[in-house]
């Protein structure tokens, strides 16, 4: 018998290894191997098994297994050379995007203690605990009540060490104590687990049972489930859960930040305990590759995670969820494999025989294309659950309002701030959206103009008030001082302008003081914990407002929220991006869906200086098809994703000349070859130079309606850029490709 080994390295190939004797019935497909390579010992993993070799040198040994069981699985080995084909990029590479990074390290979780009561057959004894030990009784009061095996730690409120208190209880025979493996840092990220009584509407019960059904078939189904927000999708999610979990096979929930989730980690947490592994950037090494092997062992049946979730080594996979599936987070943009965990995730049900749910109040552009080119079917969830009502949308145009009032500059309309106020005294709750983190975005000269730039990026530098720095938001250059004049006039006329959510705070905390404010952005929840407590926080009531970047406009479920405030909804709108309008568009929708989850009807204010934009229109509308619709003709007119393929040829390095000199040279070397295809470029990228590195863009695109498939860009893809080093020598300076790109700043 033979194996084809890979190894870690920037190559596209596999090699050959024979397997001895002692090992034949041992080594399997996903085996991690030890072999000689070149001049040293290295690791490998098997990715096929043949009885023959066509090679004719001299074949080696392996030489040993390195675990005692299969760290990947066959399919998952196909998903990794269908995207290093796919995406271009060598396999050593997507293998190391895809494997944590040192498999061997070891970890041993935590354990902790339990305690449960048991029967009790004479309540004498119960007595004379009272009498005696009135705080042995009191804690093993509540353990009785609880009937199951509670952690010790739990018990904390009740005794300064409980620990002691139930030993005494184990004395006396009155409860069992043991010691259980605490699975690692989930609790950290989730709620505490959220029970429910759930009863499905209707349009829920036709939802999963088309996903049950599909599950039924064991063959590959694609969904896409279009549910407004507040619609139910996380139970729908569930049900399909628990009837995959039922044929035995197992799940994987892709989350588009799972520090952002944590309430529907929550709920499943309730629902599948400890099956449940988390899978997210904030694991340790040692964690990660224990989590990776409790997957492999089958300890785990449901994977929850973002984007690199999609890679967990679950064996039968029979459904993969994919919520809030337009978001740009399940794209990886850098290092390569440059992917969409949506596209691998279809990808890898395909081999998997799964099904797939792709879910979100508002689907990509991409997403909806494909069901109206029935690619996906289609599942619709149109009302809010148990019956609250859409909220009722105010579009204010802050020019006019603005004029009015004579008020110039304002950053809350006088629309916006009677409904603060309302809410204040309702002690009802209010989200607001400023989708810019900082104090003043923006710093510029008021004699001669100039911005104050990052030296190391074509980019202002933003003011932050705390601790009054300037700082890049793309490489994270810090000045610490401010500037007071201006490098290019010595004038020291400098004028601190834009809104970002710092300067959004302090001006609410003159406006309303009596409010209780808090700051969710990039900056307060550096922390998983830092966003956790303050989302907590919000949901107990002890905040009055909660203002925000994006952040705070996915997912979250607030029953007392019943006000959204958009400041500047047309921020981004104008960048140069064929995806900004979509992007704008799903932002507002899916900020508005935070506000009247419940009873008690929402209200939302949208602020803009564009009233007649579509994009904000029909957002304010929450008209999504209407949207969609304008959105994909003009995509259509300019042969744009979802029409066309595109792939995107980015050329950077230090040196300006030499960027755009290397890509004149590339583009004259295809010159001639893209048949069939449009080229945009080279030209300058938007944003030129970012973290010291020059930034140029050959843009190509083939149309779906004589390439349906993309095969004609990728051949084009692969026979110009699969060997980039001997074609191009582009030295010290980088070519990087991107297949499908989202964006093309
Ligand atoms: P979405 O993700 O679609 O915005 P959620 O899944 O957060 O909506 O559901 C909104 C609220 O309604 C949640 O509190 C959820 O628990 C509740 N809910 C939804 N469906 C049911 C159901 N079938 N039974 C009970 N509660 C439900
Ligand atoms: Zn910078």
């Amino acid at each position: 018998m033979f194996a084809d080994v890979a190894f870690p390295i920037s190559g596209f190939q596999t090699f050959t290894y024979k397997i001895p004797k002692d090992l034949v019935s041992e080594v399997q497909i996903g085996s991690r191997v030890t072999v000689q390579f070149g001049p040293r010992k290295t690791q490998g993993i098997v990715t096929g098994l043949k009885n023959e070799s066509s090679f004719s040198g001299k074949i080696k040994d392996i030489a040993g297994l390195v675990d005692n069981l299969p760290i990947m699985t066959p399919e998952l080995w196909k998903l990794i050379q269908w995207m290093s084909q796919y995406y271009v990029t060598p396999l050593g590479q997507v293998g190391k995007a895809v494997l944590p990074k040192n498999l061997s390290t070891r970890y041993n979780p935590p354990k902790s203690w339990m305690v449960q009561a048991k029967p009790i057959f004479d309540d004498e004894d119960l007595e004379a605990v009272k009498k005696r030990a009135p705080k042995q009784y009191e804690v093993y009061q509540k353990i009785w009540k609880v009937k199951k095996p509670i952690q010790v730690s739990s018990l904390k409120d009740l005794a300064s060490n409980p620990l002691n208190v139930c030993r005494g209880l184990e004395k006396r025979k009155l409860v069992t104590l043991f010691e259980e493996t605490s699975l690692p840092d989930i609790t950290g990220f989730t709620f505490d687990p959220i029970h429910k009584k759930v009863s499905f509407n209707s349009h829920q019960q036709v939802a999963v049972d088309a996903i049950c059904k599909s599950l039924d078939k064991k063959e590959y189904s694609p969904f896409l489930l279009h549910g407004v927000t507040g619609s139910g999708k996380t139970e729908i999610y569930v049900e399909g859960v628990r009837h995959c979990l039922a044929q035995k096979r197992t799940a994987i929930i892709l989350l588009p930040e799972i520090s952002l989730t944590p309430q529907i980690a929550g709920r499943f947490r309730a629902v599948f305990g400890d099956t449940i592994a988390l899978w997210h950037s904030k694991l340790t090494q040692a964690q990660r590759s224990w989590t990776w092997k409790e997957i492999c062992k089958g300890t785990f049946k449901v994977v929850i995670g973002a984007r690199s979730a999609v890679f967990a080594p679950l064996k039968h996979l029979g459904l993969i969820v994919i919520d809030e599936e337009q978001e740009s987070s399940f794209r990886q943009d850098s290092p390569a494999p440059r992917y969409h965990a949506r596209d691998v995730a279809l990808m890898r049900a395909t081999y998997e025989g799964a099904s797939v749910v792709l879910s979100s109040a508002t689907p990509s552009l991409e997403s909806y294309y494909n069901y109206l080119h029935k690619k996906l079917s289609y599942l619709h969830l149109p009302e809010r659950y148990g019956g609250a009502k859409y909220p009722h949308v105010h579009l204010v145009d802050m020019l006019s309002d603005q004029e009015e009032s004579g008020k110039y500059g304002q950053i809350f309309s006088g629309l916006l701030q009677d409904k603060i106020e309302d809410r204040l005294n309702k002690k009802e709750q209010i989200i607001l959206l400023q989708n810019r983190r900082g104090y003043s975005p923006v710093i510029r000269c008021g004699d001669c103009g100039e911005i104050v730039m990052c030296p190391q990026c074509k980019v202002a530098l933003t003011f932050h008030s705390k601790g009054s720095q300037l700082i890049c938001h793309f490489c994270g250059h810090i000045e610490i001082k401010q500037r007071e004049t201006c490098i290019h006039c010595r004038c020291s006329n400098m004028k601190y302008s834009g809104t970002g959510t710092q300067r959004v705070e302090s001006i609410l905390e003159e406006t309303f003081p009596q409010a209780r404010v808090a700051r969710l952005d990039m900056d307060t929840a550096g922390t998983s914990q830092g966003l956790i407590s303050i989302l907590k926080a919000f949901a107990n009531g002890e905040i009055d407002i909660l203002l925000g970047t994006q952040m705070i406009a996915k997912g979250l479920d607030f029953p007392n929220a019943t006000l959204v405030g958009i400041i500047n909804a047309d921020l981004g709108l104008h960048l140069p991006d064929f995806r900004s309008g979509e992007r704008i568009f799903q932002l507002i929708y899916q900020a508005s869906g935070r506000a009247g989850r419940r009873k008690i009807p929402g209200e939302v204010v949208i602020q803009t200086y564009v009233p007649d934009n579509p994009v904000i229109k029909n957002a304010a509308k929450l008209d999504m098809i209407k949207y969609y619709n304008i959105a994909l003709s003009e995509r259509n007119e300019l042969k744009y994703p979802p029409f066309s393929w595109m792939a995107k040829i980015e050329i950077t390095g230090e040196n300006q000349i030499a960027v755009d000199s290397l890509s004149e040279r590339i583009s004259k070397l295809l010159n001639g070859k893209y048949k069939g295809l449009d080229v945009l470029g080279p030209a300058p990228c938007y944003l030129e130079k970012l973290r010291n590195q020059y930034r140029f863009q050959i843009v190509f695109k083939s149309l779906k309606s004589i390439d349906p498939n993309g095969y004609r860009l990728h051949k084009f893809i692969q026979d110009n850029f699969m060997d980039i080093q001997k074609k191009y020598r582009p030295g010290k300076n980088r070519i990087n490709i991107h297949f499908d790109p989202l964006s093309l700043i």
